[in-house]
């Protein structure tokens, strides 16, 4: 069976190892975000596509949920006694490794894809792993500023995520480059070679949201014939981890498991798992034209995530039947 996954960081690559568990034998594709990528140092960091890798290789700081295990930050410290920051943004030394391999095959002209492929050979994460796109994409948010020109002004992504922990309201989220993108090489070629698509209980604004916002992939997916069933981040009318209410928020969304469903629409979607804490929306989102289940959702280890893998691949064959 080939499965084609769409993955921000944390709640895409959790996902993904009980997937991993719950089909040992799936040829899995997994394209990820790179909105939130950004240059620090002058070097290319691209969280979503690190946290994948380091997850399924086995590298990853379990309880934080990114970066490495083990972790020292010595680079950081110096930086900061030189005054370089920023101070906020956590680069361990051994993840700094990784940022380096990545910005010195750039500097030698390879593409995002090939270098994510080069990085997946040491890590061996046991899917392929593809950037949404080769082409530049950042993720800004458009918050107050008394002191800018109309009294806003956009930062990036990880501004707006790590340093303002989303402490203030988002007016709009816009995937600055992203109209003029092209999907990474493969990544239309799996989505048409796919027998299922699934959306993982990642962010459905900045990490999904984004992926779809590529031109080609989300008609590419709506054109593939196959079920496409996604599982909800939002829990018991909140976010599991993070703060996704706040840029659901900002594109109008209620931070409900069934307005996550409306938002993506029965265009896209086929199947659509809640929580059972949220059972009672299950009638909303079928009558919305969306196959839907409440299922335990919470992603506490990988027995129980591949339970849920697998309640999302009975519900694939459900829409397919
Ligand atoms: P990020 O890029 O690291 O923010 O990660 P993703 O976009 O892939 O996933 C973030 C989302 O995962 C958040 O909105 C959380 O609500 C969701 N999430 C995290 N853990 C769980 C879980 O155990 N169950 C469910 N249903 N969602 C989760
Ligand atoms: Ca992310």
């Amino acid at each position: 069976m080939r499965i084609v996954v769409l993955a921000g960081g944390i709640g895409g690559a959790r996902f993904l190892l009980g997937l991993k568990s719950a089909a040992p034998e799936a040829d899995i594709t997994v394209i990820g975000n790179t909105g939130d990528d950004i240059h620090l140092f002058g070097l290319k960091v691209c969280p979503d596509l690190d946290t994948v890798m380091y997850t399924l290789g086995g590298g990853i700081h379990e309880e934080q949920g990114w970066g490495r295990a083990g972790e020292t930050f010595a680079v950081k410290s110096e930086l900061a006694v030189y005054g370089v920051g920023p101070e906020w943004f956590g680069l361990g030394d051994r993840d700094f490794a990784t940022h380096i391999v990545r910005t010195q095959m750039i500097g030698a002209g390879y593409p995002l894809s090939a270098i994510t492929e080069a990085l997946c050979a040491r890590w061996q994460p046991g899917v392929r792993l593809l950037p949404m796109t080769d082409d530049r994409v950042e993720t800004h948010v458009l918050i107050d500023d008394p002191d800018a020109d109309g009294g806003r002004k956009a930062v990036h992504f990880q501004e707006y995520w790590v340093r303002l922990r989303a402490s203030v309201p988002a007016h709009a989220v816009v995937p600055v480059g992203a109209e003029q993108s092209k999907p990474a090489p493969g990544v239309l070629e799996a989505i048409a070679a796919a027998d299922v698509v699934l959306f993982p209980p990642s962010n459905p604004v900045v990490s999904i949201g984004t992926i779809l916002a590529v031109p080609g992939i989300r008609e590419a997916i709506a054109d593939a014939g196959v079920p496409v069933v996604g599982l909800s981040p939002i829990v018991g009318d909140a976010p599991v981890r993070g703060m996704a209410d706040k840029v659901l928020a900002a594109v109008g969304v209620e931070s409900t498991a069934a307005a996550v469903a409306a938002h993506y629409g029965s265009g896209l979607l086929d199947g659509w798992l809640v929580d059972t804490v949220d059972a009672g929306s299950t009638a909303e989102v079928e009558a919305a034209g969306i196959r839907c289940r409440a299922v335990p959702l919470m992603m506490t280890d990988t027995a129980t995530t591949a339970q849920m893998a697998a309640e999302a691949l009975t519900l694939a064959e459900e829409v397919r039947a």
